[in-house]
């Protein structure tokens, strides 16, 4: 039995069932709140995020692992509520995203390691929420800082045992990058995903990047850019093909509430993309394509439960 942390507590893997494993709660900037919290209706938020999440648990799935990364607004007492009122079982993220981290640049790497390790082994400030995986990003480019991002999220990781799930852009081929980095400090690559993927139309670099040993996370289906759902689907079926299940992971890259696009531009994007798309249509269009339920079993269920059982630090 291995028992993780989720937003409302210990979680036993083997109840994680249908999951979803890049998702988010709340995606927002910080300093608009801080500055104007006119703008923040925290409980007209909540109210859309339990309505969100209540349908998504409607559809089958019991298990979403948020990704919001510290610089994004991550919010774990928001994550808790939001958990216990609809009934999603979902696990909290530490990282950071690919923007330059203003308050690490003139600190040692260390800070950054030692933050992640406490907010996975103590929780995250003084909210008792444990986070259970370590988010980060690379676009468009590694850069210098970006690197010690990644090199500092590797070795929270090893101390913890706790995944990577990153994102990636993989037009410049980032998710190579990372592997460089995270192979460079020691990971096992067989416990680190490679998130966005599926934005990629080239399956010989995806190929690679599971040949290198790690997840594919074939993780925006539904976002209309930069490809189409049927692109994305045939895309996951061909990996498929070449005996890849195993190493594919499937979700949305979704969120509740995200305050980058103006309201009439969300409506027009989150048509599909949403946390119901992948068990009421994408699972359909995979089996007309042919993949049999065992494999669609193994992406959405087996693999994410797998990722979190290999939790012991080294
Ligand atoms: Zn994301």
């Amino acid at each position: 039995m291995t028992i993780i942390q989720s937003a409302t507590g210990p979680l036993d893997t083997a109840d994680m069932g249908f999951t979803l494993m890049h998702e988010h709660v709340m995606v927002l900037w910080p300093p608009m709140y801080q500055q104007y919290p006119e703008l923040f209706d925290r409980p007209g938020l909540m109210a859309n995020a339990i309505t969100k999440l209540k349908a998504a648990v409607a559809a089958g799935v019991k298990t979403m692992v948020d990704l919001t990364p510290i610089d994004l607004g991550r919010d774990p007492g928001f994550i808790q509520e939001a958990a216990q009122k609809s009934g999603m079982q979902i696990i909290v993220p530490t990282g950071l995203y690919y923007a330059r981290p203003f308050y690490f640049l003139g600190r040692p790497d260390s800070a950054m390691t030692d933050l992640f390790i406490k907010d996975i082994t103590e929780g995250i400030s003084t909210t008792g929420v444990r986070a259970n995986v370590i988010k980060c990003a690379t676009e468009p480019e590694m850069d210098a800082i970006n690197e010690r991002v990644l090199r500092a999220s590797a070795r929270a990781h090893r101390a913890t045992g706790v995944p990577i799930c990153t994102h990636t852009h993989p037009a410049t081929r980032t998710g190579l990058d990372q592997q460089r980095v995270f192979k460079d400090e020691g990971c096992d690559l067989g416990r680190i995903v490679i998130g966005h993927s599926d934005d990629s139309s080239d399956i010989n670099y995806l190929d690679e990047i599971i040949q290198n040993g790690s997840f594919c996370g074939m993780d925006r289906i539904g976002l209309p850019q930069p490809r189409t759902d049927e692109q994305r689907v045939d895309m996951v079926t061909a990996l498929v093909e070449r005996g890849y299940a195993n190493r594919i992971t499937l979700s949305h890259d979704a969120s509740c509430h995200l305050d980058m696009l103006a309201p009439e531009l969300l409506d027009q994007w989150t048509d599909k993309w949403n946390f119901t798309h992948i068990p009421l249509d994408i699972v359909p269009m995979l089996k007309e394509r042919g993949v049999s339920d065992a494999n669609i079993h193994q992406m959405t269920v087996l693999n994410p439960r797998r990722i979190f059982e290999m939790n012991q630090p080294y």
